[in-house]
């Protein structure tokens, strides 16, 4: 155990979240138990895995002045979504930078982003590139106008954020120590986007007890620079914020084998998975994120990466809403 004093945050999701056995699919698979810790049901509107970074991150942009929150992402981004739905619960006001072309039709998470009335700022995706560099100049013009603009980057995938998922690696320790007969996972599995999740577990394993192998799956980054992001989250998680732990490359396991057709697509095996999981067991994964995962999972499942006996803790890291923009896939 660790005496570790976390930053100060706003508790915005309901905690602890869940650990349930997906006891048919598991059976289906004919390999090891898959549990699933459910971050889906941090919230309703205000849920996933964004907001246990969101804690930190906004406790941060209230302690400094913050009126207007800014943060990035794709058109479908549950953090960009998160990010507004938390703003208003705390009486700021949401500006989010959107990869792409305006929507034809707010659907899913942008639907929820304009009935919160967040400004939106569509960008191309070169000038997406320099999102930081954008909402910084965001931030000059907001000054202008006697307001304090505060931005997140894409994922809250900073050091502050990624305490979200050392929080959680804790509750998960905590959990297993509750319930060592049953809980005695092996692997931790989850989607990787900008990195902030895997960071904040792998600092949180070198900290808590007992503490599964962690295994992340990529949805659309190579797993060189992914990896790279996540030492740099990593360091300045020891740098800033003192937490204390070393860690190595070897710490960190990113697949990249099932990135599929790209961020935000999917193959129709993907959408035949994620129709599988969800009259088995009544659990909804989303196409960007978790349906990659999960599917990935099963697959390396399939190809004997596991022993029969492991236990694997697979996180469901939220995104429903995104599904809502998917009818056309799904083709139901
Ligand atoms: C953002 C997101 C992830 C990835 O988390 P990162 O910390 O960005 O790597 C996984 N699942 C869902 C549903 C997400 O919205």
């Amino acid at each position: 155990m660790s005496n570790f004093e976390f930053p100060d945050r706003i508790p915005l999701a309901n905690l602890p979240t869940r650990i349930e056995k997906l006891e048919r699919l598991s059976r289906h698979l004919g390999g090891p138990a898959i549990y699933v810790k459910r971050d889906d049901l941090t919230g309703v509107a205000l849920s996933g895995n964004k907001v246990r970074k969101l804690e930190f991150v906004l406790r941060d942009a209230l302690d400094k002045g913050a009126t207007t929150v800014l943060t990035c992402g794709a058109v479908q981004s549950n953090h960009c979504r998160a990010t507004a739905v938390a703003a208003r619960r705390l009486g700021l006001r949401p500006l989010l930078l959107l990869r792409g072309s305006r929507p034809e039709r707010y659907e899913g998470n942008a639907f929820m982003d304009r009935m919160l009335g967040a400004e939106i700022r569509c960008v191309t995706p070169e000038e997406y590139e320099t999102a930081d560099d954008i909402m910084a100049r965001i931030i000059e013009e907001l000054k202008a106008k006697g307001e304090v603009g505060y931005a997140i980057p894409e994922g809250a995938s900073n050091a502050l954020g990624a305490m979200g998922y050392v929080k959680a690696a804790e509750e998960i320790s905590a959990q297993m120590r509750e319930n060592p007969d049953e809980f005695n996972f092996d692997y931790i599995v989850h989607a990787v986007g900008s990195g902030g999740t895997s960071a904040g577990l792998i600092a949180g394993g070198k900290l808590f007890d007992p503490a599964p192998q962690i295994l992340g799956i990529s949805v659309g980054s190579d797993a060189q620079p992914l990896a790279a992001d996540i030492r740099r989250i990593l360091s300045a998680m020891k740098d800033t914020y003192g937490v204390p732990f070393e860690f190595t490359s070897d710490d960190i396991t990113i697949i990249d084998d099932y990135i599929g057709r790209g961020y935000g697509l999917n193959t129709p095996e993907e959408l035949e998975f994620i129709r599988t999981a969800a009259q088995m067991e009544g659990v909804f994964l989303d196409g960007t994120y978790t349906g990659k995962a999960l599917y990935a999972l099963a697959d390396q499942i399939r190809k004997g990466r596991f022993d029969r006996r492991d236990k694997i803790l697979f996180i469901h890291t939220g995104g429903i809403f995104s599904l809502f923009a998917k009818y056309d896939d799904f083709a139901l």
